[in-house]
């Protein structure tokens, strides 16, 4: 690619946008009792609790430097982390990647061989666009794209 005179070089034909952890979703039996053991984990308590009711669940947020814990405990018995929890137990449900540009993550990552487990973004907890790729795709790890969206 050539501009002004100078020739770009791209090592992909993609550019990749993963940015950071943003925070490792843990799936809770009850998140009353599980936000004062992380707060007593942690130091502080959530910086915000939210019911995604869509997702059916009710989330909490924890900040640990630049990353986050997201505490969710289902919201009804048809709830994604119900049937997780039912399955496998408490535990790490999904660890989110920060994206600055989801919908290209997204193509890139589908023309990787993922599987996206939602062909659009949606509007998920804590102010983010949010997509997801099937742990079976991912060495058995739910993985979540988010993208902060700005507030104009
Ligand atoms: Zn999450």
């Amino acid at each position: 690619m050539k501009f002004n005179g100078i020739k770009f070089v791209f090592l992909s034909n993609q550019l990749i946008n993963m940015k950071k952890i943003e925070h490792i979703g843990i799936a809770v039996k009850n998140i009353v009792e599980a936000n004062k053991i992380y707060e007593a984990l942690l130091g502080s308590g959530p910086y915000k609790s939210e019911k995604v009711e869509s997702e059916g669940v009710e989330t909490s947020f924890f900040r640990c430097g630049e990353s986050k814990i997201e505490l969710l405990e289902a919201s009804n018995p048809e709830s994604p982390i119900a049937k997780f929890i039912e399955k496998r137990g408490e535990g790490i449900h999904h660890i989110a990647f920060a994206v600055t540009d989801i919908l290209n993550e997204m193509e890139r990552l589908k023309n990787e061989g993922f599987i996206l487990l939602n062909e659009e973004p949606k509007k998920g907890a804590d102010n983010k666009l949010v997509a997801f790729l099937h742990p079976k795709s991912a060495n058995g790890v739910l993985v979540e794209l988010c993208q902060e969206i700005e507030n104009k």
